[in-house]
């Protein structure tokens, strides 16, 4: 894992090398000899190709290469990952479309019949099989929240999915191709499916060994707030340390189940000061519901570390630190690391809550204010109790006050927490003079929400991307 996260390519990178890796198929095409057919065709084998390709990289851009995600966080991997399929799936959709769309101008009932011929001819089912499948797994995405399954479960059939419509548009490729069947192109079909077959084998099996071989142990659990739950885990013997920056997430599996399909993410709410990890959780549903009862000693496997919300892949100035519910997590862990190294940088942090019972060390949050330069922003939506903790939400002119002294530029503020808050919390700071750059988040949930500023912006230039693909195929049926 270490070398991995040695090599991690920057935002832009990533995008050219997308856009590269696209166009690979289109230019090796380019060099062959093939019969003559009309542009639309060319754009129909170019949207193929494309999409085949696309479903491939699908399988890096999950979050579990740091080299591929790193940079960006797994904030911004998963938006690309989620955009990037609606562009996979358009291509695919339109490729046989495509084909029949000038039978079609001139007379539809032909066209239909010819579109019907694709749809059930014995030649071309493994392709017909790879669209249902990317469409099954795109619908199920979309509907995730409805779906009575359960994570694990939907991952599962993702990832089965996935590997359906992979490998039958391959195949397909390969069987009927205009530029495919052979030459370049088919080698290069053939590394695919070999690339698709590693990444499989590394994410399912090289890491499955590894959460077996090098097993941490529950060294204890102790009740944080209402229903969180603070885990220590320490290495067992004979496992290595983990080598983190606090902030970051691990994937957690626990007792027999140490199989990456079941793990789950949670972020390292400790410093790498301390020896082992400590995890916040919170209950939130079937893997999370019992971690309160989980026994001492239990076995725990570990994956990790990954993500960019820490200090050091930022090094700020000064800093805000903004938690909401259990989005603390990561942020006390950074805090924690602050304590531990003297870090004497100005910090702002603001725990927001819905109720007082949630909040979670809230007394070593206090002591941390007579060793750092700290200010404790304390916001409780029911209400509050205590003299320093401020009935209501964290809201902008909170914010302004927290800012006070900082200057906006210098300032970058690290944000966790429930979708909403998030994109309050981001939009405000915009607002309060802080560089889109400054302002770092990250959300513990992947389904889609309302939007921020800043995801506004990553969504223009994540289709900005698909402009480019867009431009290779316009570019083959005209070069071809
Ligand atoms: C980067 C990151 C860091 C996180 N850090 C923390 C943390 O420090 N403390 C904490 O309490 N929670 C954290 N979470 C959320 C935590 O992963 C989920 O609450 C947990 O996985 C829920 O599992 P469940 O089976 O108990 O609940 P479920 O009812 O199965 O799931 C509830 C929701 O959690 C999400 N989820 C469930 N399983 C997974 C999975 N395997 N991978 C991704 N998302 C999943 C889904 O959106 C799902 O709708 C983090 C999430 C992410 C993405």
């Amino acid at each position: 894992m270490s070398n991995l996260h040695a090599f991690r390519l920057p935002g832009p990178g990533l995008a050219l090398a997308y856009v590269a890796c696209a166009g690979l198929p289109l230019v090796l095409a380019l060099s062959q000899n093939v019969a003559p057919a009309a542009r639309w065709e060319y754009a129909a084998a170019a949207m193929g190709m494309i999409a085949l390709l696309g479903m491939a990289v699908q399988f890096v851009t999950s979050g579990r290469f740091e080299a591929v995600s790193g940079k960006l966080g797994i904030d911004k991997i998963m938006g690309f990952h989620k955009l990037a399929a609606s562009w996979v799936a358009l291509a695919v959709v339109l490729h046989p479309l495509a084909y029949i769309w000038p039978t079609w101008a001139q007379n539809p009932e032909l066209g239909w019949l010819r579109l019907h011929f694709y749809m059930t001819d014995p030649t071309y089912r493994t392709g017909v099989v790879a669209l249902g499948a990317l469409v099954v797994l795109i619908a199920s995405s979309v509907l995730r929240d409805r779906l009575p399954w359960r994570y694990e479960g939907w991952r599962g059939v993702h990832v089965v999915l996935g590997l359906v419509a992979v490998f039958g548009g391959l195949h397909h490729a390969i069987a009927v191709g205009r530029f495919s069947a052979q030459g370049p192109v088919a080698l290069l079909w053939w590394g695919i499916g070999a690339a698709v077959l590693m990444v499989m084998l590394t994410l399912y099996g090289w890491r499955w060994v590894r959460l077996h071989r090098q097993p941490w142990r529950l060294a204890s659990v102790t009740k944080r707030a209402d229903r969180m739950w603070e885990l220590d885990i320490q290495p067992a013997p004979g496992t290595p340390a983990l080598p983190y920056q606090a902030g970051q997430f691990v994937w957690m599996t626990e007792g027999t189940r140490r199989f990456p399909l079941f793990d789950h993410p949670f972020s390292i709410a400790d410093s790498p000061a301390r020896a082992g990890l400590s995890l916040l959780i919170k209950e939130a549903g079937d893997f999370t519901d019992h971690i309160g009862a989980l026994p001492e000693g239990r076995t725990i496997g570990i994956d990790g570390p990954y993500g960019e919300f820490s200090l050091q892949a930022h090094d700020p100035k000064s800093v805000l630190l903004i938690g909401g519910g259990v989005g603390i997590a990561p942020v006390l862990g950074i805090l924690r690391d602050m304590v531990a190294r003297g870090d004497k940088r100005p910090v702002r942090l603001a725990y927001a809550v819905g109720s007082e019972p949630n909040f979670a060390c809230l007394d070593e949050m206090r002591a941390a204010t007579r060793t750092l330069d700290l200010q404790l922003w304390l916001t409780c939506e029911d209400g509050a109790s205590a003299p320093d903790i401020l009935a209501g939400r964290l809201t902008q002119e909170r914010l302004r006050a927290m800012l006070a002294g900082l200057d906006p530029a210098q300032t970058k503020a690290l944000i966790c927490g429930p979708g909403p808050m998030v994109v309050a919390v981001s939009d405000a700071l915009l607002d309060l003079g802080l560089p889109m750059a400054n302002v770092i988040y990250e959300r513990f949930d992947y389904a889609t929400g309302a939007k921020s500023r800043q995801d506004r912006v990553r969504s223009r230039n994540i289709m900005a991307v698909g402009g480019g693909v867009a431009a290779l195929v316009a570019g083959f049926a005209v070069l071809a």
